[in-house]
């Protein structure tokens, strides 16, 4: 492959093209294996940042790319409907919390974010509230990289803090903390109570901060900021966009704290990691109570809303995911993380480790270097890509206990090579 044209060229996330950063040239992938261009192999701790669930190349997923393909692959949503996208919808409403019954279809999680703001504030103004147009969230949060969901996200740790001045400016409560079950929401609360009347809705991603900081906390949280949202009138947003379809341990987070929210982000592991597709599931509460602003139109509508392909095929990932042991496997997954990644935390440069389903979470004191950890981890043959302080695996559920051994003692083995190339830290 022409790297030189890659680096020149093509952007990749978060890179600059003026420095840019290694990429190493991938040219297969089948279940949790990687394959690079020069023949080695890397056990995928990533799950391409956590969507492919059931890993690569999956004979059924492929089959159904394959057989809608043969059908259509692609046909504008406006004015049609097709049996893809109902079969999708049925299965997301049958799935989640009974209110939780109308399906928007988006084309990216961060664009799933947008619509859900964009429902909040207009079931807002539609009750006569046009006061009640800000967001509430927490630090540490992360939402997508486009402009509504950027204003969300964490705005210092969030990637986005030279953007301030073109963000809408929200309320930011301190990142969630518990003690034990003891949820922490003093300082949310006094937000609530002194700003609810700006407040069209609160958006969080329900126990597990994702790439905001890898945070977990306990559903008491969320079960103290449901009833305080009830109390002000301010709707409820889960952004389950990385934590949905099983990596918690629940099929969706919240089950785990039995609360309902008004509006759920869906995404990532949606399709398997297949394709790119994301859903804004709503209540009927929200739908009705948009409708006296514009009969309810919500102005938005991409040209690739419910590809039939995407549809097809996250089809085919939910069938596999509920047809498959997920939870044992899920579980399983947890129990090797414990017993494997917790010894870390006898390391100088270990701020922490923590595990959470199939989560599992090295926090360090200091920076990861972006510009040679990855590669340390490629010549160990796995694919580990860490970020800010933390090293994290998050695997296709897939797994293999001795793969997944593997993920872990490279983790160990990269941790202890730095703290000897670094005795000062
Ligand atoms: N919300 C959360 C919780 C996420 O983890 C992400 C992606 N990391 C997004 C939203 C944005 O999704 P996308 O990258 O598909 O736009």
């Amino acid at each position: 492959m022409d790297l030189e044209f890659d680096q020149k060229h093509i952007w990749h996330p978060y890179t600059s093209m003026v420095q840019p950063t290694p990429v190493f040239p991938v040219v297969s992938a089948e279940g949790v294996s990687i394959t690079l261009e020069d023949g080695r192999k890397l056990v995928d701790g990533m799950s391409s940042w956590w969507a492919a669930i059931h890993g690569y190349n999956h004979p059924r997923l492929n089959r159904a790319i394959r057989e809608q393909s043969q059908k259509m692959a692609h046909i504008m949503f406006g004015g049609f409907t097709h049996q893809p996208a109902i079969t999708l919808a049925q299965k997301l409403v049958e799935l989640t919390a009974e209110p939780l019954q109308h399906v928007f279809f988006a084309d990216s999680g961060s664009v799933a974010v947008e619509v859900a703001i964009k429902m909040a504030v207009q079931y807002q103004i539609a009750q006569g509230k046009a006061n009640k147009h800000k967001l509430l969230t927490v630090a540490g949060g992360y939402h997508g990289d486009t402009f509504a969901a950027m204003a969300v996200c964490d705005p210092i740790n969030g990637m986005h803090s030279h953007f301030r001045q073109v963000l809408a400016q929200h309320y930011f409560a301190p990142k969630p903390e518990c003690n034990g079950d003891k949820a922490d929401t003093r300082e949310i609360q006094r937000l609530i109570e002194q700003h609810h009347q700006q407040i069209a809705a609160l958006i969080i991603e329900p126990l597990v901060q994702g790439a905001g900081g890898m945070h977990f906390y306990c559903p008491q949280y969320l079960q103290q900021l449901r009833q305080l949202c009830d109390q002000y009138q301010i709707l409820l947003i889960f952004d389950e966009i990385a934590t949905g379809f099983g990596r918690t341990g629940s099929l969706f987070a919240y089950q785990q704290a039995e609360v309902v929210p008004d509006i759920l982000c869906l995404g990532k592991a949606l399709t398997g990691g297949y394709m790119t597709l994301a859903a804004t599931l709503t209540t009927s509460k929200v739908t009705q109570g948009m409708a006296a602003l514009a009969g309810g139109v919500l102005m938005h509508g991409p040209t690739f809303m419910a590809n039939p392909l995407a549809c097809a095929v996250a089809n085919a990932s939910i069938e596999l995911l509920l047809s498959s042991p997920w939870q044992k496997r899920v579980q399983q997954i947890e129990k090797q993380l414990q017993q494997e990644l917790m010894p870390c935390s006898v390391e100088p440069l270990v701020k922490d480790v923590r595990i959470k389903g199939a989560i599992g979470v090295v926090e360090l004191h200091q920076q990861v270097d972006m510009h040679t950890m990855p590669e340390k981890f490629v010549n160990l043959g796995v694919w580990i890509r860490p970020f800010g302080r933390l090293i994290y695996l998050m695997p296709p559920y897939i797994i293999q206990p001795a793969e997944l051994s593997k993920l872990t003692s490279a983790i160990a083995q990269v941790i202890k090579e730095i703290n000897t190339t670094k005795p000062d830290r």
